[in-house]
């Protein structure tokens, strides 16, 4: 099978990584890639996020199979180009991926069918409109920018003051580009954060292992929001009764609900999810593998990632054929110093050589581009490393002998990847 990869970033190091492993894979292309990629397939300098640029590329090498990682080119259209020609390829469609690309689109969405999520106030496209209904609001109050914004759409306001000053910069400041021009006001809801992130054929669905990950830049949860700084996965994260509760009201209604409206998914669906006190509520969707929940989940994959990647794209998921390690796996991931705020680029990365002879760990690139034969950092997040083992302990301390033996100007990581988890079994919660 030949097969190209889409997107740059961790994730897609880890696609590559596992289809790699794949006896049926005899080539792999990776649209950008990265400086670590680029060891395990053949990386070509395209946008992933262009559609025509894509289409053009498939043309001349003719993959067998296409994995798209980010959203950007699902909600751009890309695997629609790509099905009206027949190449198969594993995501959803334009309309599908507006669950990820549009908020009001997913807040209409649940609410038509009564799948739990938090209470929507109202949706606004003028600012004048949005201050007005700050009035009758319970604080903390929730502002979601409609659009893609990076991650950086959310807003959490503790009163009117930084309620204002978010819409203000969003609506009027346009800082976050088009996906601020309209906004919706939320319900705040409390409890713990779940990933579940399925894989589906848009008939049958597999639930991918459970993880959770971190966002805020600093130990302890301080700090801003990140991308992520690390995630880590262990079975028991979701107890039985949990996970069919999460099936039954949430995974079957979304697809049900997706089917009634006439938009078939196919791909990946993850699913944020708030474990409040009356019961699991949707927090958003995404329509691909969380960034870096997919370096802890594929860490733990037991199957032939290419042959279930391909049945999909064909609609012919077998669920059983997904089988996953026991234990644990945790990625622990290094950013450049300064991210999310401003950093520098082209810090030359030492030690990568000795994290392989660790057992279970793998070191997946984020933002490193090779320069010769020297690898540097060329983004905010740099490295992921990754490691699976018997028992979440046993997997974090070996991801974090590795991290012991890597080094470049800046590098900052988090100390504390899945410690809430280790804490709370030592208290016997
Ligand atoms: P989203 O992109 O919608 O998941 O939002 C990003 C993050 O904001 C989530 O992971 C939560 O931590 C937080 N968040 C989003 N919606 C809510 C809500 N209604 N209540 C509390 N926190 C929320």
């Amino acid at each position: 099978m030949k097969i190209l990869v889409l997107g740059g970033g961790g994730r897609e190091h880890a696609l590559v990584w596992k289809l790699s492993e794949s006896p049926r894979v005899e080539k792999i292309w990776c649209a950008p890639g990265n400086g670590g990629i680029a060891a395990e397939a053949e990386c070509v300098a395209i946008d992933a996020g262009d559609v025509g640029a894509i289409v053009a590329l498939a043309e001349r090498i003719q993959p067998e199979l296409t994995i798209v990682g980010p959203e950007l080119p699902l909600v751009n259209g890309l695997t629609d180009a790509f099905r009206r020609r027949n190449w198969a390829i594993v995501g959803p469609s334009q309309q599908a991926a507006q669950l990820e690309g549009s908020k009001v689109f997913s807040k209409e969405f649940l609410e038509r069918h009564g799948i739990p999520t938090a209470k929507m106030y109202g949706t606004y496209d003028s600012p004048a409109d949005a201050y007005h209904a700050l009035s009758s609001v319970a604080w903390p109050v929730v502002i979601k920018a409609d659009g893609l914004c990076a991650g950086k759409g959310v807003f959490l306001a503790a009163d009117f003051v930084a309620a204002k000053d978010f819409i203000e910069r969003v609506m009027e400041n346009s800082e976050l580009g088009p996906g601020g021009r309209r906004i919706l006001l939320e319900e705040t809801l409390s409890g713990e954060e779940l990933s579940f992130i399925i894989l589906t054929d848009g008939k049958r669905y597999a639930p991918l292992v459970p993880t959770r990950d971190h966002k805020r830049v600093f130990d302890g949860n301080q700090g801003p929001n990140t991308g992520g700084m690390g995630a880590y996965s262990t079975d028991e994260l979701l107890p039985d009764e949990l996970r069919e509760t999460i099936r039954s009201t949430i995974v079957e209604p979304t697809l049900h609900g997706l089917a009634a409206d006439g938009i078939p998914y196919q791909g990946f669906l993850y699913i944020g999810l708030m474990l409040t006190n009356s019961g699991p509520k949707v927090l958003e969707f995404n329509c691909r593998l969380g960034d870096p929940e997919a370096q802890a989940i594929l860490a733990r994959q037991d199957f032939d990632l290419a042959e279930i990647l391909s049945d999909v794209a064909g609609g012919r998921l077998d669920p059983a054929k997904l089988r996953w390690r026991a234990g644990a796996s945790a990625c622990v991931v290094l950013t450049s110093g300064g991210y999310p705020g401003k950093f520098e680029n082209g810090k030359r990365i030492e030690g990568l050589t000795g994290v392989e002879h660790i057992k279970g760990v793998k070191a997946l690139h984020a933002g490193t581009k090779l320069v010769g034969d020297v690898v540097v950092t060329s983004g905010g997040r740099v490295l992921g490393v990754t490691a699976a083992a018997a028992t979440l302990e046993a997997a974090l301390a070996s991801a974090y002998e590795a991290v012991s033996g890597i080094h470049f100007e800046g590098m900052h990581y988090r100390k504390d990847i899945g410690a809430h988890s280790t804490q709370r079994k030592a208290a016997g919660d």
